[in-house]
């Protein structure tokens, strides 16, 4: 099955259970300061489940474009490393806002998977709460799913959009994709590894986090779930590796074709039809390169792509003209993609040229500094000049580390700027410090969002002429 054929055949399947089909909503959320991007298909229904947002319907049913790069969930430093995290991805989903519960969400999934999607059922593994006996006793007597197959976990089966907002325990369905892949089953030791590959997240959606990290109810028991398609394409296209599935291999192939590269398991080439995606998306829902918020984060991803390219060789703007391939993947179900090409196009264009004026002469820095390197930490004012001089985000300098096995000296970064803050405060002016808000560690704290700077619109752009 093509990986088109499954997000139909999903949305055909629940809108046969009265559930009502509701087109994915932008990368960036409306009215939630909370979020960064959109990360997951409950996202848009948030304040439904807060009983807020009456919907003339109870049952819904979507496939959801998420933008994982940055704020609670970040699989930025995932990719390229794992075979099913992107940063940009569709999670499709099923949505009950206080109609059904737990024993007809397991049923749905359930009849998906081993009947319209026939997947064997011994290729299945399931998780549950360490609390929830109910779901345990759901699987195994109404399913007859074995219960030596279920395993009990506490964080990784309690799932949470943020902070604050809706949440509950929830289920968890794996496809094992069989003893050559190394890893062990959910809760083993080398879980994290990919052969046995979270598919689908059931979530019993029961309370509402507040600020203060208070669990209050919701008006009523509801359930959200969350399934990856780019997961369940692999799993029905017979390969381990999200990249190989239909859809990544033609994004794959054109940036080959364009970088002359030979090798089309490489990995920057992987990293590159991953990033495409996430940046075409984020610059058609309205998000542009920048210094700050949202608009930081697209450059980041935008410049770790291009850094790819020029590994691999490349010699002239090539990101760009992934966009039409792209377009042509994906533009029947993200019309957007299409009408808006010339536009994402050019965004692009013009932050790769940016980046191309310093990107050279950075790596060089960067070289000589290894050359000379005694330990395995590059010297935090290395890392300040790249980020401060030559736009080197500290996360694409990490990346290089980490591909040498390096790491950054992060406290000499932090005084090179605090010295360079104080500097140039004497002389009255005052440099944001992004990495400061964009923290490496994943756990970036958002504090809001100004639009007036980082992002605008895609039409805005075009009229500057930049
Ligand atoms: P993982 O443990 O593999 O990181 P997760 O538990 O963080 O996944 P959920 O928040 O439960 O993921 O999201 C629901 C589903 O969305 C997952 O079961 C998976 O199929 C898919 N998914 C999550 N993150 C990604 C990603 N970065 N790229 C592709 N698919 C993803
Ligand atoms: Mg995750
Ligand atoms: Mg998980
Ligand atoms: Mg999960």
């Amino acid at each position: 099955m093509k990986t088109v054929e499954i997000r139909e055949a999903f949305l055909d399947f629940f809108e046969k259970q009265q559930h009502t089909r509701v087109a994915s909503s932008s990368l960036v959320p409306a009215n939630d300061p909370t979020l960064l991007f959109t990360n997951a298909g409950m996202n848009q229904f948030k304040d439904t489940f807060l009983g807020n947002d009456p919907r003339p319907y109870v049952r819904a049913t979507s496939s959801q474009r998420c933008v994982r790069a940055g704020g609670k969930h970040n699989d930025l430093e995932n990719v390229g490393y794992t075979a099913r995290h992107h940063t940009f991805f569709e999670m499709l989903g099923n949505f009950s806002f206080g109609d059904y519960f737990k024993k007809e969400a397991i049923q749905f999934a359930w009849n998906f998977l081993t009947g319209t999607l026939a997947l064997p059922p011994e290729r299945l593994w399931v998780t549950c709460h360490v609390s929830d006996d109910e779901a345990e006793e759901i699987w195994v007597n109404e399913i007859g799913f074995p219960r030596e197959r279920i395993s009990r976990l506490e964080e990784d089966n309690f799932w949470q959009m943020g902070d604050t907002g809706p949440c509950g325990p929830c289920s968890e369905i794996f496809y094992d994709h069989g003893p050559e892949v190394p890893g062990g089953p959910p809760g083993s030791p080398d879980d994290d590894l990919d052969r046995y590959i979270e598919i689908w997240n059931l979530v019993f959606m029961q309370y509402n986090r507040d600020a203060d990290g208070n669990m209050n109810p919701l008006p009523a028991p509801s359930v959200d779930t969350g399934m990856g398609l780019e997961r369940i394409a692999a799993v029905m296209q017979h390969v381990h590796s999200n990249y190989e599935i239909d859809l990544f291999q033609t994004l794959i192939q054109a940036a080959a074709g364009l970088l002359d590269a030979a090798d089309l398991e490489n990995k920057s080439l992987r990293v590159i039809a991953d990033h495409i995606r996430s940046c075409a998306f984020l610059v058609a829902d309205g998000v542009l390169p920048g210094n700050e918020g949202r608009g930081y984060v697209l450059r980041r991803i935008i410049r770790r792509a291009i850094r790819h390219g020029n590994k691999l060789g490349a010699s002239e703007p090539f990101f760009y003209k992934l966009v039409a391939p792209l377009a042509g993947e994906m533009g029947a179900a993200y019309p957007e993609l299409v009408k808006l090409q010339p536009q994402i196009e050019k965004a692009l264009l013009t932050e790769e040229e940016q980046f191309a004026k310093t990107l050279d002469k950075g790596m060089l820095i960067l070289e000589e500094a290894l050359d000379g390197l005694g330990g395995e930490e590059i010297p935090g004012d290395v890392v300040f000049k790249l980020y401060d001089t030559y736009g080197f985000p500290v996360d694409l300098t990490n990346d290089i580390a980490r591909e040498r096995g390096l790491r950054l000296d992060m406290a000499g970064y932090d005084a090179a700027m605090a010295e360079q803050r104080s500097r140039s405060q004497e002389g009255g002016s005052f440099k944001v410090d992004y990495n400061d808000i964009l923290k490496l560690d994943g756990h970036t704290e958002f504090t809001g969002y100004d639009s007036t700077h980082g992002e605008g619109t895609v039409t805005a752009l075009l009229q500057d002429g930049k």
